[in-house]
């Protein structure tokens, strides 16, 4: 007998047939003896529906009753897949976040789990119930309902199964497993067996949206064995199992690249003309990060004239307009001559931890692009990543050429 976590994706929730066919895969695992927990997102569209009702009303509303707002979604669905399982006579309940409770902090919209109550879960799934968790939900210590940011089911699943000491924490979702890159662009795209959690963070928070960030930093910090696979897997006719989360110790592909990322999200801000003197990244990049914006990559260019230089770096998307507030602002302070946005970019980054051994992969990928006539207007790097910023209209021609370049093509 095992104890394990399943989490359930919007799209697998998304009608009742698929809400049936969910409570047969909950099925399977109870009649071969498992104790199981079951984490549950809103149907596809429900979430995006509710966050639109409140910026419908007040563009600028209150965060707490966001939260109480957008948590609804997990509510509905975790009552009718607990229905769904009593009806084919499996003894099911739902918990919502409050009821656990899984407790987090109060930074209404995208909270943070300080901890999560299983005590009263664990005895009911001893005695043959299944526990269906709302998945994205929480309560602060105000008592107030929180969410754990966009596609926080994912985290809130790994948190149990770290809680519940699961041996497995299968995540469902629409795709069956984890690609070398987007499918979608690249028809040549594979699904791997296996990637390690810390190249899964990097392809997480590059833009790879199959699982929430946090939930790979999660998994990674207490080793929680997650798998992402299809719920539509029939349907499909793709083989079990998905891709598999594992310790670099156990990556047997041994690929000098696993994967590569993209974001569209990422917008280009160039101060031309800043002095070129101590001081005034700090003094450019202060102001930016007490108004809450995250800077990415950065570079800094040399001065020809010994006096003055161009500062480049990029922000959020979302952020433009208030980065572009905030240095205006400031533009008497930092005396620069001229700032220049450029949303029309896109990120690129080629991750794996095969290149922390290996010589040359960023060669190979800057003159895999060269030959495409690409131009690369920024890059940064970390031990497993390397990432280029270009312009937006080459994103798929840059992604099928390093996917054949670092041979991850499919036969
Ligand atoms: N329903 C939430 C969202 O759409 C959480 C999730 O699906 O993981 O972001
Ligand atoms: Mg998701």
């Amino acid at each position: 007998m095992a104890r394990i976590v399943q989490k359930f994706g919007g799209t697998s929730v998304g009608t009742l047939d698929r809400i049936r066919n969910v409570a047969r895969k909950v099925e399977a695992e109870v009649k071969a003896g498992h104790e199981v927990a079951v984490v549950v997102s809103a149907m596809a569209g429900v979430t995006n529906q509710l966050v639109q009702n409140c910026t419908d009303l007040n563009r600028i509303h209150d965060p707490k009753e966001y939260d109480t707002v957008v948590a609804a979604g997990e509510q509905v669905t975790s009552g009718l897949l607990a229905i769904a399982l009593q009806t084919i006579g499996i003894p099911a309940r739902s918990w919502l976040g409050w009821q656990l409770p899984l407790r987090t902090d109060d930074t209404h919209g995208k909270a943070r789990i300080l901890g999560l109550d299983t005590g009263a879960v664990v005895e009911r799934m001893a005695a043959g119930e299944v526990a269906v968790v709302a998945g994205f939900q929480g309560i602060d210590a105000n008592g107030r309902i929180t969410t754990l940011g966009r596609g926080g089911s994912d985290t809130s699943a790994v948190a149990l199964a770290a809680a519940l000491n699961a041996d497995r924490c299968d995540i469902y979702t629409d795709v069956d497993g984890v690609y070398t890159t987007d499918p979608r662009i690249v028809a040549k795209a594979r699904k791997l067996n296996r990637i390690t959690y810390e190249e899964m963070l990097e392809l997480a928070s590059l833009g790879a949206k199959v699982l929430q960030t946090r939930s790979v930093e999660m998994a990674m910090k207490h080793r929680v064995p997650v798998q992402v696979l299809s719920s539509f897997a029939e349907e499909t006719g793709s083989a079990l199992p998905g891709t598999l989360l594992v310790d670099e110790d156990r990556n047997v592909e041994e690929l000098l690249v696993s994967g590569i990322a993209y974001s569209r999200d990422e917008a280009k801000i160039t101060l031309v003309g800043v002095a070129d003197r101590p001081g005034v990244a700090a003094g450019i990049l202060g102001p930016l990060a007490e108004a809450a914006i995250n800077v990415d990559m950065i570079v800094q260019n040399v001065s020809a004239d010994g006096r003055t230089t161009d500062l480049t770096f990029t922000v959020g998307k979302a952020d433009l307009d208030r980065t572009c507030q905030v240095l205006d602002a400031a533009r008497a302070g930092l005396g620069y001559q001229r700032l220049v946005a450029d949303s029309n970019v896109v990120k690129v980054s080629v991750i794996g931890v095969g290149m922390r051994s290996h010589a040359g992969v960023a060669q190979r990928m800057f003159k895999a692009l060269a030959d495409r006539g690409i131009n690369i207007q920024v890059i940064s790097t970390s031990e497993i990543k390397i990432s280029v910023l270009i312009a937006e209209e080459y994103t798929e021609l840059a992604l099928r050429a390093l996917h054949t370049t670092y041979g991850l093509d499919q036969a």
